[in-house]
């Protein structure tokens, strides 16, 4: 058999098949602490799932439109449009199936042949393999490691050509935790409105936040006028705990959200429909919803006070990105390099074999002298993690 073009330079995700590996060590008896998987270790909140349930049995069983349950649109507008100037509008949003598929489906939408996309680096796995898919060229661009990667103005000019026509940022980061500022951000999106370049920011962490406020600033926080071309993509799958259930959103133009609905009518329609139904209560719960995310943000706030003071006490010369918001740590791991160990991943493979420990090598993310822990897992998997880990990376 041949396989198309259109594929021939696609990898599996590396983030999902570290965690699935260390998922299937864990049932052959193997004793793995599992730090890879970038998903919270809470259950759904049991009023989200008991509204799924209810659907089910009331029949919400059916297709919905395919940018999703009128309803739940404007929801997720007024969502991600509180307290901004942009307009709380269901007919920019478009429910998919996980942000994963509102990203594809911008990039789809947005970029072809001969495009360039600017991607800040280090980057989420699955953002160059998007572009890719869409037949364009992903260009990582990373900012200074002094300022924790975050590009400015300077970085992406330095980058830019005629064909770029795209940037892909993630805020807070994943791998980094890095969160730019309202003004950091306004200074890009100022910066990509005059290049005639569309912004894509994926604010997915953008209430598991350790600064000032309820949330991390977000390109919806500019100012309209201002801000050229935007999408925003968000979604239930971290703040809400709901990752299996599959429900992402993205809010851009009224004629962006048609043309990415009309891509997704003919590939998948709808995000499940009992999944709408439960991020709709999701969305909607008020007081009862707000105490389910503060207790997980308390939880995420304290662990990333854990493993900052383990990293310090355990591995002193080891630096890492103080993390501002998300649930990882991303930390160097070259210190190790030997004859043996030339790169993250043979030392994140050294740590899975030796110290039971799985976490996913720097090379996922664009640079090859790093690795990322999740923090979203128990204090206990946390701090008996890093001390195997330390044993590793101390050499001895
Ligand atoms: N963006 C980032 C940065 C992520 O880490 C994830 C998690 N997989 C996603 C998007 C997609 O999340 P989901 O498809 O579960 O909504
Ligand atoms: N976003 C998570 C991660 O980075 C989940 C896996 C994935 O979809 O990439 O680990």
């Amino acid at each position: 058999m041949t396989y198309s073009e259109n594929i021939a330079r696609l990898q599996p995700s590396a983030t999902v098949a570290v965690s699935t590996l260390a998922k299937k060590l864990s049932a052959e008896g193997r004793d793995i602490i599992n730090l890879s998987a970038g998903e919270p270790d809470f259950r759904t909140p049991e009023g989200i799932s008991q509204a799924g349930i209810e659907g089910i049995r009331e029949g919400r069983t059916r297709y919905t439109p395919a940018p999703g349950l009128p309803e739940l649109r404007a929801a997720a507008a007024a969502y991600m449009t509180a307290g901004t100037a942009f307009p709380s509008e269901a007919a920019r949003v478009v429910v998919s199936a996980g942000a994963k598929q509102s990203l594809f489906n911008a990039c789809f939408c947005l970029f072809g042949p001969g495009d360039e996309v600017l991607i800040g680096a280090p980057y989420w796995t699955s953002y160059p393999e998007m572009v890719t898919l869409a037949r364009a060229e992903p260009v990582p661009v990373a900012g200074s490691e002094g300022r924790d990667f975050l590009l400015t103005p300077d970085d992406l000019e330095g980058a830019a050509t005629a064909r770029t026509k795209g940037l892909i940022i993630s805020s807070p980061s994943n791998p980094t935790g890095a969160v730019y500022t309202k003004a950091e951000l306004g200074a890009m999106a100022e910066w990509a409105k005059a290049r005639g370049v569309t912004l894509i920011s994926d604010e997915i962490y953008q209430e598991i936040y350790y600064g000032e406020g309820d949330r991390a600033p977000g390109a919806l926080d500019l100012d309209p006028d201002a801000a050229g071309d935007l999408v925003v993509t968000n979604g239930m799958s971290k703040a809400f705990a709901m990752t299996g259930w599959r429900v992402g959103f993205s809010y851009t133009s009224r004629e962006l959200a048609a043309r990415m609905s009309a891509l997704q009518s003919h590939v998948s329609l709808n995000a499940a429909t009992p999944s709408q139904v439960a991020a709709l209560e999701g969305l909607t719960r008020g007081e009862e919803g707000a105490r389910d995310r503060d207790r997980m943000l308390a939880a995420f706030r304290r662990r990333r006070g854990l493993v900052t003071r383990l990293f310090d006490e355990l591995l002193p010369g080891c630096s890492y990105v103080r993390p501002e918001g998300a649930f990882y740590l991303y930390f160097r791991v070259d210190g190790v390099f030997n004859g043996e160990m030339k790169s993250a991943s043979d030392v994140c493979t050294r740590i899975l074999e030796e110290a039971g420990v799985a976490i996913v090598p720097g090379e996922a993310f664009g640079d090859a002298r790093y690795a990322r822990m999740s923090t979203a897992s128990s204090d206990e998997d946390i701090e008996q993690g890093v001390r195997r880990m330390a044993r590793v990376l101390r050499g001895g």
